[in-house]
């Protein structure tokens, strides 16, 4: 038996506050403890299928990235004919996941949010820290915060939509929309970047009725594997959702080539998510419905600071934005445009904050910076350190030490040329390249933000002028699906800025707002016609 009756509200949602984690707090006792903990078992990472916990045989291991001797965990990697079974399983646990009412779906998600924000907390930081070298202040921003903030607005947000209905003609009809989920499965992809977009990303799309397969990146599969332990023990049934570490191809193939994609929600760099989208047109017979394709990708993102900005707040601005989690943020300022007459006061200040910046072991929370991913990424940000010295001068950092961890200097350089590649291509590391204009070169330097990289992720402009702010919002238009005025272009929250950029940046969907979850909804119109006629005769045939 069913029942529903009862028009229910969620409990309104407020970002998560975060803690300060200053010496002495109870909070930073606690996660240091579950530091030490963590850091002295080696776990045994499963693929999980229809609730099953599957233990290929076939591993990957992985490792602290500030200490690569430091096993964190083996993980087992699926096969493709695990993925086979991983979609059989999320066809069988449709029917009735869709089948609850949504309230009942909701409180699972909300459950997995009251879950992090209390004692679930510090083991979600600490599996960030340890395997994605975040500094205490970016693990709480984003593992905790974040993802409790995705999962409470995402149900205020989903029973708003809800609630939009038709407007019935009064006494004749009565007309309704429901939210059907899509047919099929949601296939998502996530980064390692973002503990709370690897946990949205397939949550989301369940939260409205659909079942997913989740990917996780294998260079985040600690604090994915802890997020999917948390979703168990809110619970979500066997099967909504089924957890698939494994190589891209191995587990994307198949996913694609089924009949039952429904859906792919992708978070990643610009090159795998054409790469997906071109694998999804090529197939597009095979499946039952057009799929729906959300990607959020890559980013070049600027600050453009104005002859009349603040340099001490611009200052700030371009060492946090830059650098903090060693620029591996999408939204990580890493080209900054500044007037002549600004530039030697701006420079000095910002390698002044650069020279007290700390690198090192995320586990000392005296860090500022930790290390970078992985031995790929430190490799790529070594040679984007090394276009430094070409056509550009280098004024702080530029270098890298491999000898425990994968760490890359925080640097800064100066290039001469606007067409330099460090102006236009994604680092995804601690380098920010930096153009000085001509005081009175104002829409030239917004012309070349504009059209001098692909993306249009996030961008800046910092100015006390509002006609400089007015011009910057209409030239920089199309450059930034979230643009910011005298902030640095990081630390979006949920429910108050929405994030997603477009152009060579994604689809702007809109991570964490309904835009988002209506992505993954496929409406039905009921027209109920409450008094049907009985005579066929129009009036006006007499
Ligand atoms: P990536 O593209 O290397 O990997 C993303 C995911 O795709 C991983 O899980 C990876 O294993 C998977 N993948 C790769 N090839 C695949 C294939 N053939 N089939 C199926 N899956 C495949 O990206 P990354 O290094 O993990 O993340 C960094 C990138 O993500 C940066 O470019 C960054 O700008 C972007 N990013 C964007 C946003 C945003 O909101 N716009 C947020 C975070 C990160």
């Amino acid at each position: 038996m069913s029942f529903a009756d009862g028009i229910f509200r969620n409990p309104l949602p407020v970002n998560d506050p975060v803690p300060s984690h200053a010496p002495g707090s109870p909070e930073r006792a606690r996660l240091q403890a579950e530091l030490a903990r963590q850091s002295d078992v080696v776990l045994e990472i499963p693929c999980v299928v229809g609730g099953v916990r599957h233990f290929t045989g076939q591993v990957v291991e992985v490792r602290n990235p500030c200490d690569h001797n430091h096993l964190l965990a083996r993980a087992h990697l699926a096969t493709p004919a695990l993925v086979e079974q991983a979609i059989a399983a999320s066809q069988a646990a449709a029917g009735p996941w869709a089948g609850l009412p949504w309230e009942e779906r909701a409180a699972v998600f909300l459950r997995a949010a009251s879950l992090l924000a209390g004692p679930w907390r510090d083991r979600v930081n600490a599996a960030t820290m340890l395997g994605q070298a975040k500094t205490c202040h970016q693990a709480e921003i984003d593992a905790a915060c974040e993802l409790v903030d995705f999962w409470r607005f995402n149900v205020h947000f989903y029973r708003e939509l809800l609630s939009q209905q038709p407007p019935a003609e009064a006494a004749a009809t009565w007309n309704r929309t429901e939210l059907r989920p899509l047919e099929g499965f949601v296939f998502a992809v996530t980064p390692f970047n973002f503990t709370s977009i690897a946990l949205n990303l397939p949550t989301a799309p369940a939260l409205l009725g659909n079942v997913a397969l989740w990917k996780p990146s294998n260079t985040q599969l600690l604090s994915a594997w802890v997020g999917m332990e948390l979703l168990e023990a809110a619970g979500l049934p066997p099967g909504v959702i089924n957890f698939l570490p494994g190589d891209g191809a191995d587990v994307g193939e198949p996913a694609l080539a089924s009949p039952h994609f429904a859906g792919l929600h992708f978070t990643g760099s610009t090159a795998t998510f054409q790469h997906l989208y071109q694998r999804i047109a090529a197939q597009l017979p095979r499946y039952r419905s057009f799929p729906r394709i959300v990607g959020e990708t890559g980013g070049k993102d600027f600050i453009l600071a104005h002859t009349s900005a603040d340099v001490d707040a611009l200052a700030v601005a371009a060492l946090r934005g830059a650098f903090e989690f060693q620029g591996q943020k999408c939204s990580a300022a890493s080209r900054m445009f500044v007037p002549r007459s600004l530039w030697p006061r701006l420079r000095d200040q910002l390698v002044g904050h650069m020279d007290a910046l700390r690198m090192g072991d995320v586990r000392d929370f005296q860090t500022f910076i930790g290390a970078v991913i992985d031995e790929r990424a430190w490799t790529k940000h070594r040679a984007f350190q090394a276009l430094g010295g070409v056509g550009a001068r280098t004024l702080r950092g530029g270098g890298g030490d491999r000898s425990t961890g994968w760490f890359i200097e925080p640097t800064l350089v100066e290039v001469e040329a606007p067409d330099h590649r460090l102006l236009a291509e994604e680092v995804f590391g601690p380098v920010l390249a930096t153009f000085v204009y001509e005081d009175n070169a104002w829409d030239d330097v917004m012309r070349l933000i504009d059209q001098g990289s692909p993306y249009a992720l996030t961008g800046a402009v910092f100015a006390n002028d509002r006609h400089a702010v007015h011009s910057a919002l209409g030239g920089l238009r199309q450059a930034a699906g979230n643009f910011y005025i005298n902030d640095k272009p990081t630390g979006a929250v949920v429910g108050q800025q929405p994030f997603g950029g477009a152009r060579r940046s994604g689809t702007n969907d809109k991570a964490g707002a309904a835009a988002n979850l209506m992505r993954w909804a496929s409406p039905r119109t009921i027209k109920e016609n409450l008094c049907p006629p009985t005579d066929w005769r129009y009036p006006f045939l007499g």
